[in-house]
């Protein structure tokens, strides 16, 4: 039996992501002369009013009781479930028999607005150099993984963006502990090594339903208006930060 330090596996893997998105990404990138700071000559809403990420103060919270969160098929298991480096991230895509997309109502969304599906993505300390975007009281995640959901209302993603909550992103931390070992993660992370390339892909053995990769159903989470972190910085999009990180092991057998 042997170990191997799931940290470094991980940081290898997206070290050399990191290298693919600064030699190939010719939109935008997190470096000096690429980085956010100069997004907005090229994508004018990257210097709107409400961008994110940002820093969620527990003082200045108003604490709103919503109606109850509805998830629908979160639980169910995709055809297939595909791992895309796309120069900046890995980007999970996940292929349902159509109408069995997990689909979200309810809590602080709009009433009788559903929401279905689109992929979801990861922030990391190795790629924009922070870890996690938003932050807690000042604290920042070693990582933070992204849903990106769309408003049924609009036939596709494209036409969502800029609507009035158009989209809506579910924003889970990470956090690494010792033990035990996140077994919905293992094949994931062996699956990193084999899509190095920029726009390389690889499907899951086992397409594991969109709920094992989050944290619990958990009813704690801080909403708020705020943008797409990524060019082209669309506003108007809903933010729910769980509270609730999801725990990754520091080791991987
Ligand atoms: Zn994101």
């Amino acid at each position: 039996m042997w170990k191997l330090r799931f940290g470094m596996a991980w940081k290898a893997v997206m070290l050399l992501l990191v290298c693919a998105a600064v030699t190939s990404a010719a939109d935008f990138g997190y470096g000096v002369q690429r980085g956010p700071g100069t997004w907005a000559r090229d994508y004018e809403q990257c210097n709107g009013k409400h961008q994110s990420p940002i820093n969620i103060n527990k003082m200045a919270v108003i604490k709103m009781e919503y109606p109850k969160m509805n998830y629908y098929n979160f639980d169910l298991r995709p055809k297939s479930v595909t791992l895309t480096n796309n120069g900046h991230t890995v980007l999970v895509t996940m292929n349902f028999t159509e109408g069995k997309e997990p689909r979200l109502s309810g809590g602080p969304l709009k009433i009788d607005a559903v929401y279905q599906f689109e992929q979801f993505h990861f922030h990391w300390g190795e790629n924009d150099t922070l870890g996690s975007e938003d932050m807690i009281n000042n604290q920042r995640y070693p990582a933070e993984l992204h849903v990106v959901m769309r408003s049924l209302k609009y036939p596709d993603f494209a036409s969502a963006l800029d609507q009035e909550q158009g989209v809506v992103v579910l924003a889970f931390f990470f956090k690494v502990v010792e033990r035990p070992l996140n077994p919905y993660y293992g094949e994931f992370v062996e699956m990193l090594s084999g899509i190095r390339g920029k726009d390389s892909s690889k499907n899951l053995v086992e397409p594991l339903p969109l709920w094992k990769f989050l944290s619990t159903y958990s009813t704690r989470y801080y909403s708020y208006i705020g943008s797409l972190t990524t060019p082209p910085c669309s506003e108007e999009v809903l933010w729910i930060d769980y509270q609730d990180a999801i725990y990754i092991s520091e080791y991987q057998r």
